[in-house]
């Protein structure tokens, strides 16, 4: 289904589970707060595996409410957890524990919680699990510690006469009243730390305590204001409104890529701002996106806070215990950034909403996407979902008007879209053993001729995806997963890009034994950087992959040289295909546009045509300087490749949608995959084939349809060593799917080797 219609938030029986619940939360404060009195104990939810909050007693004095972080013992542990209700009471008194202790924090709002147990209930997985992504860092429920600052005393006993220079060199450092740290004064006063420490022995100046301010304390909504077009201004009009009007809102903000959406959007986190509310904005690949982070700089005076998995402890500690406390105004975050503890959350964003990486796919299976959109309706605040290639979810809602649809239609500052074209590989046919075109080398030649920057595209790692014997035929394959090993020349090594297992790349063949026998198959990254050296070898090139880098910092250090026009030729993956924005680059060349279309996928169409309009639109962004796109095809009448070259979006998207409605498909249905794992194949087979004879199939009494497919052998049949037989339920949107997969699910009896993940709205059927 995805990308949830408001329909969904009433239908399930879950969601009155948590209404009921909730109601139950907040009036804990008055009537049961007597019940709490009575039996003395209330439910506390920890942030484990486990489905179900445990009763702890309310030690005297102290006075809890729902919402509430404690310290709760457990076993012989003391844990972080959350008061979720009031007392169960399917425990005998006796044998419960007390509660530890009451962090000094705002409570975890109700809004939260009721969102922790809704998606715990769409998703199937343990209400703990869940609490465990907003309960994230513990470190955060302490408050910080000081660290030592200095100032001047205001009344000073300590004479000032016959001080050295260093000391008066501090002292006029001091003299503007601002606290420092030691090591800050020590820097200006150009002296070392210890005549500072020194001084305040001797009662010059005075030890005082300095805290580190939250992070993003005080954008500046009235801070540097764009010149918006047009369509701009008219898109973030009714943005704001929706803002103002503090009710739940969806709204689809759909423009060509380099429209402009992000002032757009801006301008609605301004007004939240303005509100007092907190914003998030959600981004894929958050920690590249450099640029982003100075455009919301020079927009609202600061730097946001940041959430994603590049952070220090000590980051993730201030900005979990900034946002909780409400000093946090605004968040950009990857999709974990959602499940943070906001006290007062007022506007949801989810830039490139249609992006792959919004799904999670291990722990809690969820689509940050669509929870964004549960959140926004838990809380009654507005979402906005921007793209220049919604998804198909995205656009039925649009359609259907369950969404706003804001639409902007040009670039901004006059940029013209780029011009596209097909390059049959059948008739103008690379050489043996390369892989660019004569008609992409040629145009590659003329855009480096007028000093203008070339993006070679091709979605894969390394230097060739399949390593084969010349002699006997053998394929390299990972020995824990179903996958070949892919070369990487830089390191010398067979990679498997699925579990991390290399390999030296071997002399001999393991098979037949024949010496040097070993040839590479097809092209990555690596390997077209070498064909594009050998053609152009004055230019300045440049991979980027998303292992071509030791560090985040690296990486983004890279792209701001492709920014500053230091590089000629960037031969790249999907990690520098969406959202730069490089004013000189005006050629894009996709070296394999086919890549992505095998393989069957339901989504395999959609996603191959947001990738090639993604990197597309990375060309011709400035003004004066039309942009060109090359798709080496050997498929050009592909209704992908007609769509990109000039039928247009709408088109596309609609006869996707078309298909998919004769199939009965997402979003026209609801799928659910089970994967069933386990070190023994035998046993994973046996409780596949139990799963499936007692799957759920045919028609309710209302007529609507449900059918599992399977169980078989996952494509990826082997997965770090673990066997994986997939099944796949596909149900019409009447049925609660969640409700029939539980009871199904559980009826089957599973040791403790296998495991079974159920995903919900599965977007990989690997
Ligand atoms: P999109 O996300 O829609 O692809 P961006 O928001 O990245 O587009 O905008 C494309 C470029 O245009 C960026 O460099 C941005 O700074 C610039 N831009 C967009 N709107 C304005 C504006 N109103 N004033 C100045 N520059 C703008
Ligand atoms: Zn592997």
């Amino acid at each position: 289904m995805s990308c949830l219609e408001p329909k969904d938030f009433c239908s399930t029986e879950q969601e009155e589970d948590v209404r009921y619940k909730g109601m139950n939360q907040g009036a804990l404060f008055e009537d049961d707060k007597k019940d709490v009195e009575a039996r003395g104990s209330v439910a506390v939810l920890l942030p484990y595996p486990v489905d179900k909050a445990y009763d702890y007693i309310v030690p005297e004095g102290l006075c809890v409410a729902p919402g509430d972080f404690v310290c709760v013992p457990l076993g012989n542990r003391e844990i972080a957890g959350v008061v979720w209700g009031v007392g169960v009471g399917d425990i005998a008194p006796a044998k419960l524990k007390e509660i530890v202790l009451r962090y000094d924090i705002e409570p975890m709002t109700e809004v939260t919680r009721a969102f922790v147990d809704w998606v715990a209930g769409y998703t199937l997985a343990a209400k703990g699990s869940v609490l465990k992504m907003a309960l994230s860092v513990p470190a955060g429920l302490t408050p910080l510690k000081p660290s030592r600052g200095f100032e001047i005393p205001a009344i000073k006993d300590v004479p000032e006469k016959g001080l050295s220079e260093q000391r008066r060199k501090v002292l006029e450092v001091m003299a503007d009243g601002v606290v420092r740290r030691a090591s800050e004064i020590a820097a200006l006063a150009g002296c070392s730390s210890g005549v500072v420490a020194g001084m305040a022995d001797k009662g010059l100046i005075e030890e005082v305590s300095v805290y580190n301010p939250a992070p993003c304390l005080y954008p500046n909504p009235e801070g540097k204001l764009a010149d918006l077009s047009e369509d701009q201004q008219a898109a973030s009009d009714e943005l704001c409104a929706l803002v103002k009007s503090g009710k739940y809102s969806a709204t689809l903000l759909d423009g060509v890529t380099g429209a402009g959406k992000t002032e757009v959007y801006f301008e609605a986190v301004a007004q939240s701002l303005k509100q007092g509310k907190q914003v998030v904005i959600m981004l894929p690949e958050i920690a590249l996106s450099n640029a982003f982070l100075d455009r919301f700089k020079s927009r609202f005076g600061c730097e946001p806070a940041l959430w994603h998995s590049n952070l220090t402890s000590a980051q993730r500690r201030d900005t979990w215990r900034g946002v909780a406390q409400g000093d946090t105004r605004v968040v950009v975050g990857a999709r974990s950034a959602l499940f943070l503890p906001y006290k007062e959350l007022g506007l949801i964003i989810v830039d490139e909403e249609h992006d792959p990486a919004y799904k999670q796919e291990d722990g809690v299976i969820y689509h940050a996407r669509d929870m964004a959109v549960v959140r926004a309706h838990l809380g009654q605040i507005p979402v906005v979902l921007a793209s220049a290639t919604p998804s198909l979810e995205t656009m039925m809602n649009a359609w259907e008007e369950r969404y706003n649809h804001l639409v902007l239609t040009s670039r901004y500052g006059g940029a013209a879209l780029p011009d596209i074209s097909v390059v049959d590989l059948r008739s103008d046919k690379p050489e043996r053993q390369s892989f660019l075109s004569k008609t992409l080398t040629l145009a590659m030649q003329e855009t480096l001729d007028k000093k203008e920057q070339v993006l070679l595209f091709l979605n894969r790692r390394g230097y060739a995806p399949l390593t084969l014997c010349r002699t006997c035929g053998h394929r390299m394959e990972c020995p824990r997963c179903t996958a070949w090993l892919v070369e990487h020349r830089r390191s010398g090594r067979l990679h498997c890009h699925h579990c991390g297992y290399h390999v030296p790349i071997p002399k001999i063949c393991p098979s037949c034994e024949d010496k040097d026998s070993f040839a590479a198959c097809g092209p990555g990254v690596e390997r077209i950087f070498e064909e594009t050296k050998a053609l152009f070898p004055d230019a300045r090139m440049m991979v980027l992959a998303s292992d071509t880098t030791e560090s985040h910092e690296e990486l983004k250090a890279m792209i701001k040289q492709v920014e500053k026009g230091e590089v000629d030729i960037i031969i790249g993956t999907q990690i520098i295909a969406k959202g730069h924005h490089f004013p000189n680059l005006t050629l894009v060349g996709v070296v394999d546009a086919d890549l992505g279309l095998t393989g069957g996928d339901l989504r395999a169409a959609e996603r191959t045509y947001q990738m090639l309009h993604q990197v597309s639109g990375r060309a011709g962004r400035a003004k004066d300087k039309r942009g060109k796109v090359l798709l080496q095809s050997w498929m050009p009448e592909h209704r992908i490749m007609k769509a990109m070259a000039g039928s247009g979006r709408d088109d596309f998207l609609s006869v996707e949608a078309a298909e998919r409605e004769v199939v009965q498909m997402p979003p026209y249905s609801r799928l659910v995959g089970i994967i069933v794992s386990g070190r023994d194949e035998r046993l994973v087979q046996e409780i596949s084939k139990q799963l499936g004879r007692s799957a759920p199939q045919g028609v309710s009494e209302s007529g609507a349809k449900i059918q599992t497919l399977g169980p078989a052998p996952a494509p990826m049949v082997r997965l770090r060593g673990k066997f994986r037989y997939r099944l796949l339920v596909r149900a019409d949107k009447a049925i609660n799917v969640q409700k029939t997969v539980r009871a199904w699910v559980d009826s089957v009896k599973v040791p403790s080797t296998v495991r079974v993940y159920i995903d919900i709205d599965p977007q990989s059927f690997l």
